[in-house]
């Protein structure tokens, strides 16, 4: 093809973007688990909300299931990076299962926050999305019924609390910082003595991506976050990037789903991608809009990131 036929376009490159260090983890468990003990591994839930990453397991050996009742007992079964509910691993550990919590650690760090709280005799109220599994696991730590659930201000307005002397709250780690902010506020104004984290508990990664979309978009015509529709944190990338004033963000799972018709006349377009989508389909996306324009790749860096997490003991021990 003559290249020089091709129209202009800045890519304006997200950095950083793509995998975490708890996506990073969670998946390098399932394959170290895969090595160690063969196929199959049960894994309870998308191990990360990622199509292409589950596809890649599941060719080598992991069965993905909804629940613990799906798995044999005899066979090593994996948590996913979301977090489960307590009675989840009371289960498996009653039934003498083997099984690895590949939970990140930073969802950990709120099952720890809200278990604390609970002993200090506060009631839980958590800032997340309604059946999101990692806002099951968390609000899971706790007997049902304990964690109030907001979703948003007007959510706050409406609740109905026992004691607004004694209360508490968490959130999930990947929720869009600017609107909890929002929510912690009016939590605040109603519960001036709520306790809870230093500002919430989005994770780094999060922070991150969402602050780097907020740097590319005023720049750039459009916006593509490649990520997977059940993916909070990339659905959050998408909306900060239409607020960051880019009147034009598509999630896409892969270059397949670009709505090239919509993308006519761009002359820039931001690239960024969800903390569980691999930088392979970032490629992806990168060389289909090569094929129909000539692209300049400039990168648009706010943080470095270099946080690792460890994965766990057992899988780290010789077999
Ligand atoms: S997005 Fe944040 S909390 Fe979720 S797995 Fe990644 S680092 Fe952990």
């Amino acid at each position: 093809m003559d290249t020089h036929a091709l129209p202009a376009l800045t890519v304006y490159l997200a950095a950083p973007r793509g995998f975490c260090a708890g996506v990073d983890r969670a998946i390098k468990i399932v394959e170290m688990a895969l090595e160690k003990w063969g196929a199959p591994v049960f894994v309870r839930h998308e191990i990360v909300h990622n199509k292409y990453v589950v596809d890649d397991l599941r060719a080598k050996g992991a069965v993905f299931v909804d629940e613990l009742d799906e798995c044999p007992d005899d066979r090593p079964v994996i948590f996913s990076a979301h977090g489960v509910p307590k009675a989840v691993p009371a289960e498996a550990a009653r039934r003498q299962m083997l099984y690895v919590d590949a939970t990140c650690p930073l969802v950990s760090k709120v099952h720890i926050e809200a278990a604390r709280h609970q002993e200090n005799g506060l009631q839980m109220v958590m800032i997340g999305h309604d059946g999101h599994p990692e806002t099951v696991g968390t609000m899971g730590q706790l007997p049902e019924g304990e964690v109030l659930l907001v979703e948003t201000v007007e959510d706050v307005a409406h609740l109905k609390v026992r004691d607004p002397q004694h209360l508490a709250f968490v959130t999930q780690t990947t929720l869009s910082v600017d609107d909890t902010a929002e929510i912690v506020a009016a939590l605040q104004a109603r519960f001036p003595a709520i306790v809870g984290p230093h500002k919430e508990d989005i994770c780094y990664a999060t922070t991150n991506r969402q602050e780097a979309v907020k740097a590319l978009a005023p720049k750039a015509d459009a916006l593509l976050v490649v990520g997977a529709p059940n993916s909070s944190n990339s659905k959050r990338l998408v909306e900060v990037g239409r607020k960051a004033g880019c009147s034009y963000a598509q999630l896409v799972q892969r270059a397949a789903d670009i709505d090239w018709r919509a993308l006519q006349g761009v002359t820039s377009i931001g690239v960024t991608a969800g903390a569980s989508a691999p930088e392979v389909l970032i490629d992806e996306v990168i060389e289909a809009l090569r094929s129909r324009y000539t692209v300049t790749v400039q990168p648009v860096t706010t943080a470095e990131e270099n946080v690792e997490f460890k994965v766990p003991r057992v899988l780290r021990e010789p077999a």
